[in-house]
Formats: C-alpha cells, structure tokens, sequence
C-alpha cells in the first residue's frame, strides 16, 4: 500500500516543517504503509532532512531534458541529487494548464528512469470524457503513450479530472473498474509479467479513505487537499495501515 501526499504549491518552510514533523511522531500508527510526500521542489532537501528515513520523497514534475538552457524548470536528476526517490508524472493539472501530454510525458519518464526516480504516472479521463462513455479509451490512451519506456518500478496514479479537488469523489465499483482497466491495459501494452501498482486519487479523505483503500485492485492513493493536514493525512495512513494489517 503507498500513500502518497501531492502538496502542489502549497505551504511555506515552517508549516511545512510542522506538517512534516507532524507526521513523522504519528507515523508508529501507521508503520506499513509507503508514505511518499510531494513537496515543491524547492523544498525537496529540507523535507528529506526532516522527514523520517522510512518517509519517501518526490518531486511533483521534472524537465524532459536531463540538462540544458530551461529556465525555471528541474531535471529528475536534480530533484534525486536533492533526496527524492519518486517523482509525479502528467498530474492532471499540468496536463490542463502545461498541454503536457504523450512524447513529452514518455520522455519525462525516461529522464525519471535515468535518474533513478520511481515514476508515478498519472492518467485520468474528463468529465465530458466519462459523460461520452470514453474513459477506458483515454486512459489506455494515456498508458499507450509511456508503454515503451515503462519498467516494473512504474506505479500509475489513477485521477479522474472531475474527482480532483472537488470533493466529488469516484464511486467504488467505478474506481474497480477502472484500476482493472489500467492494469490489463499495462500488462499488454508493457509486456510487464505483472502489473503495476495503481493509486486511487480524487478527492480522498478520511470519511472516504477505508472504502477505497480496502477495494480490489487498489494499492494506495495520491492525496491533494487532504495531505496538507496532520490529522486528515495520517487519518488515510491511518486506515491504509489497518486494512495492510488486517
Ligand atoms: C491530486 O491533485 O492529485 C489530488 C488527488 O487532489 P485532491 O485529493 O485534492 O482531490
């Protein structure tokens, strides 16, 4: 089970430090679970050195470029250098306000792969997409894109657009479906023996976060909003720990 926190450009040095430390004395209550948090990358090397060893870290994008003239931007081998150890790949956001998409993608997650990240990619179908009842499309579409670099490290986060930030979350049987469709889709455009681990991410919360996680084919969550509290975000440890132990 993996769960991972998408702080996007939220919080500042010392409430990120709070939160981490936060974490970090809660965290006996939830030792199995992989807890990776995403922080801007500005802060990737202090919210390592805070973090407890058994806390993973990753950056939230990296440069399809391993180096270069690229003003503002962070290559994968950088935010490595800086501590982390997985990074967020075609996040919904930055496939909306950055038109990332396809190649672009694919060479983000070769540049992860050379730098050791472990990607967490992210596909997720519109609301007029699922309206028109081409979801299964569009995300096989999606992993079609990344297929030929995809290595057995590669976990996807599965993120309806219209789920995320809305607290308009995915129902169960929905989300089963779905993280099937992505995992068949994985095996047979990757070649992979076996399937990758699949995220549930989209407004997940601490009411929420039990029937999600218990559901088949669910290894974990990305979580946006309510990563960015204490208490909500160890609340989902929390039940992610419970249900690895039961
Ligand atoms: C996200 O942005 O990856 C996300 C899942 O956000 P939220 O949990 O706020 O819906």
């Amino acid at each position: 089970m993996i769960i991972a926190a998408n702080w996007k450009m939220h919080l500042h040095q010392a409430d990120a430090k709070a939160l981490i430390a936060a974490i970090n004395s809660e965290q006996k209550s939830f030792p199995d679970p992989l807890v990776v948090v995403c922080p801007p990358s500005l802060y990737l090397h202090q919210v390592r050195q805070w973090a407890n060893p058994s806390i993973s870290v990753g950056a939230q994008n990296c440069h399809e470029q391993a180096s270069g003239a690229f003003t503002g931007e962070i290559s994968a081998s950088m935010a490595a250098d800086c501590g982390a150890s997985h990074v967020i790949i075609g996040h919904s956001e930055r496939r909306a306000e950055y038109q990332e998409a396809g190649a672009q993608l694919a060479d983000k997650l070769q540049q992860a792969e050379e730098a050791g990240l472990v990607p967490i990619y992210c596909v997720g179908e519109t609301l007029a997409e699922r309206q028109s009842g081409q979801q299964d499309q569009i995300i096989t579409q999606q992993i079609a894109d990344i297929a030929a670099i995809a290595s057995d490290r590669l976990i996807i986060a599965y993120e309806p657009v219209w789920a995320i930030g809305t607290g308009q979350v995915a129902s169960v049987p929905d989300i089963v479906d779905m993280h099937s469709v992505i995992k068949a889709a994985c095996q047979r455009l990757t070649g992979q023996k076996t399937a990758p681990a699949v995220l549930y991410g989209g407004s997940v919360k601490p009411e929420n976060a039990e029937a999600i996680l218990s559901a088949e084919n669910v290894d974990g969550a990305l979580i946006g909003g309510a990563s960015l509290q204490a208490q909500s975000f160890c609340a989902i440890c929390e039940a992610a720990q419970d249900i690895q132990s039961a």
